[in-house]
């Protein structure tokens, strides 16, 4: 049986170097189930010692985390120098984080040894083959990354494939080749790992690829293509700088394009709901324009496309959407015809002739004139659809609100609004504070409607975008806003248009909580 392909995530390592990603222990164990669930090879876990969050991380993980098919990895660096392996702290600690495969990091770059190291190349060697043997002695499994390995052969490639070579009679079972500062493209990576593989006919090797360049993931591929059996990265692409070989994209471009199980393939399917998973846990919204997993990954817009697309949807995508747990999307513009009418309506469940098709048409190009965008507001889409074959939202009449900004002395800025609806014949009036005049608004729409329709405590303000409309005809600029409002499982966008963007927020409120309420009466 060939040798699978094993994939290494490092999101929890390398991933968490991202500006701005900060995870706590108990966001590293979730991150952790996840990637076993969708089925990756190995999990680097972090650099017990190196700080507390991560040593904790390890204890905990021997208790509390149950994986199924992936291995955890505790990563580190070799002994420091001059140094004896039986003392070293990182050494200690690395065997104290209790997992059977450990990744050691060394430097290949003769430059690094001598500069940042300041001791001689020979000493640089023995760091680690003293290290790796050492390990192994201790009965773990041990992966050795290369550090900056494509720099360092470019500059002196004998000093490299020593350090190679090193780990590998050390009884290091993978090594890793890194392109630690992400400058190398992909024709100089094959050239290199042709040389090694020549060179070293026995090591397993894998590679670690950053994407400064904008090439990690076409670097890994080729990498794979050569025959490597390990590829790191990390889902979503996070990692310092530019971030590290994005696995959302690697593992589907070798499962689907090249006919390799980088995963079970079962586990395809789950591959976008993990990826917006893991963008939850990290708090950054997840590019809607990326391959594969994006929001806007199988979208279609052109009206004469989108006609096409509803009888042959093969013709206009490269996969179909459901192989990585994606939908398609039609957007609803001006320059959609009928059929994208008809599209967008079975998506949401409407029932759609022909005149009533041309009437929403008509109806969408007269409101985008104005300013509308239903592209980006489905849910405002669905009510004007609904609008026009006569149905009226019958949750409640608006009499009046009022909206106030307070600023005290102290620079504290808060919000009052007080709401006047009528629910089912009733007249109700309540206040809502907030930190801004929409939130405001919100908490007092809410509060209004709550006792009549408690289904209003489980929807969310996600979020809130403002954009000013250029006034080329002379009148005062009117915004728009967009916001989007979540239950527990799916999300929605409305829109307001007004020159008063308070009268432009409360429209697309409005439209926010009617979709939400008519949600809830559907599941
Ligand atoms: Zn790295």
């Amino acid at each position: 049986m060939e040798p699978t392909l094993e994939i290494y995530d490092t999101t929890l390592r390398d991933g968490s170097q991202q500006e701005g990603i900060s995870l706590t222990v108990s966001d590293k164990l979730r991150v952790a189930r996840l990637l076993d669930d969708l089925g990756v090879t190995f999990i680097e876990g972090g650099w017990p010692g190196a700080n507390q969050k991560d040593t904790e991380f390890f204890q905990r993980a021997q208790h509390e985390l149950d994986l199924g098919a992936a291995r955890l990895v505790a990563f580190g660096m070799t002994r420091r120098p001059n140094g004896d392996t039986e003392t070293d702290a990182v050494m200690g600690q690395l065997l104290d984080a209790g997992t059977e495969h450990l990744c050691i990091v060394g430097k290949a770059w003769d430059y690094h040894v001598t500069e940042a190291l300041r001791v001689d190349l020979d000493e640089g060697v023995r760091m680690v083959a003293d290290s790796v043997q050492y390990l192994r002695s201790k009965d773990r499994h041990v992966f050795f990354d290369a550090e900056h390995f494509f720099d360092g052969y470019r500059a002196n490639p004998g000093y490299a494939m020593d350090i190679l070579a090193a780990a590998h009679e050390s009884g290091a079972e993978r090594l890793v080749l890194c392109d630690t500062n992400g400058g190398t493209l992909p024709h100089e990576v094959s050239r290199i790992l042709a040389e090694v593989q020549a060179g070293l006919p026995g090591a397993q090797l894998g590679v670690h690829f950053h994407n400064d360049t904008g090439t990690a993931v076409a670097s890994s591929l080729l990498a794979v293509d050569a025959g490597v059996r390990q590829v790191q990265g990390c889902l979503n692409g996070y990692g310092e700088r530019t971030g590290n070989a994005d696995l959302s994209i690697l593992i589907p471009d070798l499962q689907l394009k090249m006919g390799i199980d980088a995963i079970p393939e079962e586990n395809l399917p789950l591959l976008s709901p993990t990826a917006h998973h893991l963008a939850e846990i990290v708090n950054i919204a997840l590019d809607p324009h990326r391959p594969y997993v994006g929001h806007s990954a199988f979208t279609h817009k052109a009206g004469l496309h989108t006609s096409a697309l509803a009888r042959r949807p093969d013709a206009y995508e490269h996969e179909p959407p459901a192989t990585v747990g994606n939908t398609t999307r039609m957007l609803v513009s001006e320059m959609a015809g009928k059929a994208s009418i008809h599209s967008k309506a079975s998506e949401l469940g409407l029932d759609m002739d022909d005149e009533l098709a041309r009437r929403v048409i008509e109806r969408v190009k007269d409101l985008e004139h104005k300013g509308y965008h239903f592209e980006a507001a489905d849910g405002s889409f669905e009510l004007l659809v609904r609008d026009l074959t006569g149905w009226e939202q019958t949750y409640f009449a608006l009499e009046s609100f009022r909206v106030d900004t307070i600023r005290r002395a102290d620079e504290e800025v808060t919000a009052e609004a007080t709401v006047k609806i009528v629910v089912d014949g009733e007249r109700r009036l309540s206040v809502g504070e907030g930190v801004g005049p929409v939130h405001a608004l919100d908490q007092a729409l809410r509060e209004a409607l709550r006792s009549r329709h408690p289904v209003v405590s489980d929807l969310r303000l996600v979020d809130y975008r403002v954009r000013v409309l250029d006034s080329s005809d002379g009148t005062s600029a009117k915004v728009r806003v967009l916001l989007e409002t979540a239950n527990h499982h799916e999300s929605w966008s409305t829109i307001g248009v007004h020159e008063n963007v308070i009268e432009a927020s409360w429209e697309a409120l409005v439209d926010g909580i009617v979709v939400g309420l008519l949600r809830a009466e559907r599941d």
